[in-house]
């Protein structure tokens, strides 16, 4: 494993001592040849795996006859995706951007004008995105320190208690914003009940509800999307991660009585046809290799697996489908579980500092499961 370190990249991320040239289903291989069993699909984004052969030639052939034309037009892929999505999640209407922030902003704004309310409630420890208002809705104050004064609409509660969530929302709530599962803040389910709770407590006050499906959605918790799992339907919900297969693309999908209009909102690239052609073919493969039961069943299979390590090392094993976290005991970081389980050829990474987090393409067979368990145990051994 070598690391490709130059001072021309701004040093924004501390990266892992690999750099990887090519992948293919759940395998990736580092410079050198070795091959590394992908657990963690470049946080929850390539859901198909690598290098599918359908994406990778419905994409080659989008690129080849247009690749972009501005949202001043309309192009076919981007109203089929639209048509697509919505049928998918059976209602709403489609905005399409290029990240999980951007598709973020666009839901907050949309609050914003569609009740004419000034401020938003979102949870300790969420994780909406990197832009000043998204990282302002994200709940995690150390991200906030070196850029503050942060835009001041937010009001954070904990995570999971409909009671805080009550008392938080008032008649100048625009939207409360939640994850299904919170995923980067610890992968921590929402306790049952929750997100209908919130739902209620939403309709009570006239204010949205945006679920930020970025991580969870598009088939990782072995549904199509999270929120039907909890028998809620929000006004709003969030897309972006897996839905390019790895082609940057964001969406945020709204009921149609608070859609924006002419001129509300706009990207230069959202949308385009290769990324439209890229989600939608994420969504046929999905769809025609049945991977939607596959994350459910290999989901139950890892979190098994994993408890029956039974290593003293692990605090808590929870999850959703396939987006999982493996809880750490206190003073072993999860850093040095993921770097011990990279140099066994095994990728995963950290949901915070005490957890590692289990995200494979939704292509993983029983065999993957059982290997990358078996990996992660040998990886604590190392750690612990
Ligand atoms: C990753 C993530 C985002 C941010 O997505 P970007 O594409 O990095 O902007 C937002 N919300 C959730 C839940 C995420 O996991």
């Amino acid at each position: 494993m070598t690391h490709v370190v130059v001072d021309a990249l701004m040093p924004t991320y501390a990266r892992y001592p690999v750099t990887f040239v090519r992948g293919q289903g759940t395998r990736l291989f580092d410079e050198t040849g070795r091959v590394y069993l992908d657990f963690a699909a470049g946080i929850a984004v390539a859901q198909i795996g690598h290098a599918h052969p359908r994406w990778v030639e419905a994409v080659a052939g989008q690129a080849a006859r247009l690749a972009h034309v501005s949202n001043l037009f309309s192009t076919e892929p981007q109203a089929a995706l639209a048509e697509r999505l919505t049928a998918l999640a059976g209602w709403g209407q489609a905005f399409f951007c290029n990240s999980g922030a951007e598709a973020n902003e666009a839901a907050l704004k949309l609050a914003r004008k569609a009740t004419g309310r000034p401020r938003f409630v979102a949870a300790a420890g969420g994780f909406h995105g990197r832009t000043f208002a998204t990282l302002a809705a994200t709940g995690q104050p150390h991200k906030h320190q070196p850029f503050q004064p942060m835009p001041p609409w937010f009001t954070h509660v904990p995570y999971g208690d409909a009671e805080a969530l009550e008392q938080a929302v008032g008649p100048d709530t625009a939207a409360v914003i939640l994850e299904p599962v919170l995923g980067e803040g610890g992968v921590i389910p929402a306790p049952p009940g929750y997100l209908a709770a919130a739902r209620g407590i939403c309709d009570a006050a006239g204010a949205l509800l945006i679920l930020d499906e970025v991580q969870t959605g598009v088939g990782r918790c072995g549904a199509w999307f999270a929120h039907p799992l909890h028998d809620v339907r929000p006004d709003v919900m969030t897309l972006a991660k897996a839905l390019g297969g790895g082609l940057p693309i964001g969406a945020c999908l709204s009921r149609p009585e608070v859609a924006f209009g002419p001129g509300d909102h706009a990207s230069t690239f959202g949308g385009n046809p290769v990324v439209c052609v890229g989600a939608l073919t994420v969504l046929d493969v999905i769809e025609d290799e049945g991977l939607v039961d596959n994350a459910a069943r290999q989901g139950e299979r890892m979190m098994a697996g994993l408890r029956r390590l039974g290593h003293d090392a692990v605090a808590d094993v929870r999850g959703a489908g396939l987006l999982a976290g493996v809880e750490l005991v206190e003073g072993l970081a999860a850093r040095d579980v993921v770097l011990a389980a990279l140099g066994r050829g095994l990728v995963l990474t950290e949901a915070g500092p005490g957890v590692v987090r289990f995200t494979p393409p939704l292509t993983a067979t029983d065999e993957d499961v059982d290997r990358a368990v078996s990996r992660f145990g040998d990886a604590l051994e190392v750690a612990a």
